[in-house]
């Protein structure tokens, strides 16, 4: 098994949703910081929330993170949340959903910016000025927008592209001077549904050196009743085509509280945001949050569970000579339900080296438990036991220095290898094949 209880990893989640209302009590948070969470961007308001009601979420969060310092940091870089996690604090940073926020002002990004928001899409689920919606009419990046995708790449905000339109999403990645994340959304390969995104946005968006993070919704999930293993299903998807570096975690978990009322105010309608044609038959309110519905109930060991689950699922593909068969089915909230015939194979995908890592060891470099037969591993005349400490010129400390290292090669490359084989240094030269 990988050790993942290393100390300097840093964990999180890209998205979760406080009542709307500056008053919002911050038991989630202290919850997920119990649980051992170093980083969560909070959600301060969507498309459909006036200006007056986000600022007034912003400043009643803003107070609250202040109050206790003991437990709370906003942040506005990784080296604030390793300093936080030192400090024993949770990191924390805004996020909005959607860009009619901005009241189209361009320098309304670096405000947003200097009060806390670290990460923003530009349109929820339905068109605007800037950007389309996932469940709207396909028009692409708008001329404001890409202006919009400067000011976002100048504030040091990061770029998301969660609940936008196909076409538009790729327009804003191929936009973009600085990487782009979906900070929760599913693939679509594995559940049809117009939030979940195709291979496509999956890999533009790991060519900008940005990551997927996996909602934990049960409607974009495909189940009723979502469990960990299901969100870990998902991210070994995105890991196998990707890579596991682009793999996040964004539960979207949505907690409300009696008493308050977060409702945009004025004339709301969810039937609008949330269109019954996209699948939302019962509203929003018919969502299930995975693995649970309170952070009570989660604790560091799950966490713990559903990261070792996705690390070693990744790997053991990683180490597979062929791709999996991913079986697409329909959504369980929708008309239609039960499997559907197709599947997402894909094919010609990448190098292909054939060691197969032994996940038992903490050793420095990666030990292989095997390689596989014809591989260009066995080849090169590696064995079990060997240690890799350095491939194609770069240094091998783990499997992801790996993973990453291989993926930067094609098919027929040549590269050099260093190993260790009973205590003693060999060089060998590998030719890569391709992974069908
Ligand atoms: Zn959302």
């Amino acid at each position: 098994m990988i050790d993942l209880q290393v100390t300097n990893m840093i964990r999180w989640d890209a998205h979760m949703c406080l009542p709307l209302h500056p008053q919002a009590s911050f038991t989630p948070i202290d919850q997920l910081r119990s649980a051992g969470s170093n980083y969560v961007s909070i959600n301060v308001g969507m498309d459909m929330n006036p200006v007056s009601q986000i600022l007034s979420v912003m400043a009643g969060y803003r107070a609250t993170i202040a109050a206790h310092p003991e437990k709370y940091a906003l942040v506005g870089s990784v080296a604030d949340i390793e300093r936080a996690r030192l400090a024993g604090q949770i990191a924390i940073g805004f996020d909005l959903e959607g860009a009619m926020p901005l009241l189209e002002r361009p320098d309304m990004v670096a405000l947003y910016a200097s009060l806390g928001v670290r990460q923003i899409h530009f349109a929820y689920n339905r068109d605007n000025s800037v950007a389309d919606g996932c469940h709207d009419v396909e028009r692409g990046l708008t001329a404001l927008g890409r202006t919009m995708v400067q000011a976002v790449n100048a504030a040091g905000m990061l770029m998301d592209c969660s609940h936008t339109g196909r076409r538009c999403s790729l327009e804003i990645m191929e936009a973009s001077a600085k990487p782009v994340i979906f900070s929760h959304a599913n693939p679509l390969a594995l559940v049809e549904h117009g939030r979940n995104i195709s291979d496509a946005q999956i890999r533009a968006c790991a060519a900008t050196g940005g990551v997927i993070c996996i909602s934990g919704v049960s409607r974009f999930l495909g189940t009723p009743n979502p469990a960990a293993h299901d969100v870990a299903r998902h991210a070994a998807y995105v890991a196998d085509l990707v890579g596991v570096q682009h793999v996040g975690i964004g539960l979207d978990i949505g907690f409300s509280e009696a008493g308050l009322d977060d409702r945009p105010p004025g004339d709301f309608d969810p039937r609008y945001w949330w269109p019954e044609s996209a699948g939302y038959a019962t509203g929003i309110s018919g969502i299930r949050y995975t693995p649970v519905d309170t952070w009570e109930k989660l604790d560091a060991p799950g966490t713990m569970k559903v990261l070792q689950i996705v690390a070693e699922t990744a790997s053991t593909l990683q180490a597979s000579p062929t791709r999996p068969e991913f079986q697409r089915v329909a959504p369980s909230h929708g008309q239609a339900s039960g499997p559907m015939s197709a599947t997402s194979t894909g094919s010609g995908y990448g190098p292909y080296f054939g060691s197969i890592p032994d996940l038992g060891e903490g050793t420095k470099g990666v030990k292989f438990a095997d390689v596989r037969e014809g591989s260009p591993a066995a080849k090169a005349g590696l064995k079990a036991g060997d240690i890799m400490t350095e491939f194609d010129g770069k240094p091998i400390q783990n499997l992801y220095d790996f993973t990453y290292a291989l993926r930067g090669k094609k098919p027929g490359d040549e590269v050099r290898v260093k190993i260790t084989r009973d205590g003693k240094p060999l060089e060998v030269t590998a030719v890569l094949s391709r992974r069908e």
